[in-house]
C-alpha cells in the first residue's frame, strides 16, 4: 500500500472538557488522494480541518503529516505544505485586487518577490482568474470570490488541500465551475485533497468516503457503498443526490431505467 500522507491515530478532541466532539478517531489518506468528509452538522469534520491544520491540538492520540507526528515544535513547518479554504467566500477577502490576496499567504511565508510573481499568475491561471487581478475582491459574485480563495490556497503550492464547506454557499454553476476546476487538480501529482462536505453530490469526486457520526468514524469506503447505509444517511440527515433517488424509485416501481449514468438534466428530459 501507497505510503499514507495523512494519519490519525486515536485521535480525542473536545473543545470543553466533559463535552467530546471526537473520540478515537483513526483513519488514513493516501497521497494524491481525494477523499470527502461527511458527517450530519456538528460531527466534527471542520474540528477534524483545523486539527490537521495545527489551528487545534488533540486532546489525545496523534496526527501524523508524511509519517511524522504534529508536534509544537515542528507545526508551524508543517503547515505550510496544507492549503485551506473554507466555507463563507467573504470571510476569506484579504487584498485590494484578486492578485494581492492572492499573494497573502506567500508574503506571510517571505517567497522572493519574482516567486510570488510567478505562483500568484500560475494560481489565477489555475481557477481562471487571472484576468480579473486587478479588480476588487469585495466586488466579485461569491463564485468568483470562492475561485480567488482557492488561487490562495494554490498559491502556497500546497500538498495538501482542504475545502471545508468550500460549495455550500454557492449557486448550482458556480459549484459547478469549482468542481470543474477541482477534477482538474486532481490530476496533479501528488496534490492530496480532502472535501468536507454535507452535499453527496460531490463524493463523486472523492476515491473515498469518511463519514463521522457520533464522535467517531462511522464508515470508510466508496461513495456508492456509502449511499446503500440507508440507515446511517438518515442518522446523519443526509440526502442522497436527487438523481440517484429518482433512479432507485424507478427501480423500485420497476420501471426501465434507459441509463444509470445520466445525470440530474438528462434524467428529467427522460422522465417527461
Ligand atoms: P461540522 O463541521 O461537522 O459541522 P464542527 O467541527 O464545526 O462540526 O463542530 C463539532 C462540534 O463542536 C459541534 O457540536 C460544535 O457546536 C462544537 N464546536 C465547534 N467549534 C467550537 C468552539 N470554538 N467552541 C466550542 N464548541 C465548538
Amino acid at each position: 500500500m501507497m505510503q499514507p500522507k495523512i494519519e490519525f491515530r486515536t485521535v480525542d478532541f473536545a473543545y470543553q472538557p466533559e463535552v467530546p466532539v471526537l473520540t478515537n478517531v483513526s483513519f488514513q489518506v493516501k497521497a494524491g488522494q481525494t477523499i470527502a468528509l461527511v458527517g450530519a452538522n456538528g460531527s466534527g469534520k471542520s474540528t477534524i480541518a483545523k486539527l490537521l491544520a495545527g489551528l487545534l491540538e488533540p486532546t489525545s492520540g496523534t496526527i501524523l503529516i508524511d509519517h511524522t507526528p504534529l508536534t509544537p515544535t515542528n507545526l508551524a513547518q508543517l503547515r505550510q505544505r496544507i492549503g485551506l479554504v473554507f466555507q463563507n467566500p467573504d470571510d476569506q477577502i484579504v487584498g485590494a485586487t484578486v492578485a494581492e490576496n492572492t499573494a497573502f499567504g506567500l508574503e506571510n511565508r517571505n517567497v522572493p518577490r519574482p516567486e510570488m510573481q510567478t505562483r500568484v499568475h500560475r494560481a489565477l491561471e489555475q481557477v481562471g482568474m487571472w484576468d480579473y487581478r486587478d479588480r476588487e475582491p469585495g466586488l466579485l459574485s461569491g463564485g468568483q470570490k470562492q475561485r480567488v480563495a482557492l488561487a490562495s490556497a494554490l498559491a502556497i503550492t500546497p500538498e495538501i488541500l482542504i475545502l471545508d464547506e468550500a460549495t455550500s454557499m454557492l449557486d448550482p454553476q458556480a459549484k459547478q465551475e469549482l468542481n470543474q476546476i477541482i477534477q482538474k487538480l486532481q490530476e496533479q501529482v501528488g496534490l492530496t485533497i480532502i472535501l468536507i462536505t454535507h452535499d453527496l453530490e460531490m463524493l463523486s469526486l472523492a476515491e473515498r468516503v469518511i463519514a463521522l457520526d457520533q464522535q467517531q468514524v462511522a464508515f470508510t469506503g466508496t461513495a456508492s457503498e456509502l449511499f446503500h447505509e440507508k440507515h446511517l444517511l438518515a442518522q446523519m440527515q443526509l440526502e442522497l443526490p436527487f438523481s440517484l433517488q429518482v433512479q432507485r424509485e424507478l427501480a423500485a416501481q420497476r420501471v426501465p431505467v434507459p441509463d444509470t449514468d445520466l445525470n440530474e438534466k438528462e434524467l428529467i428530459e427522460w422522465l417527461t
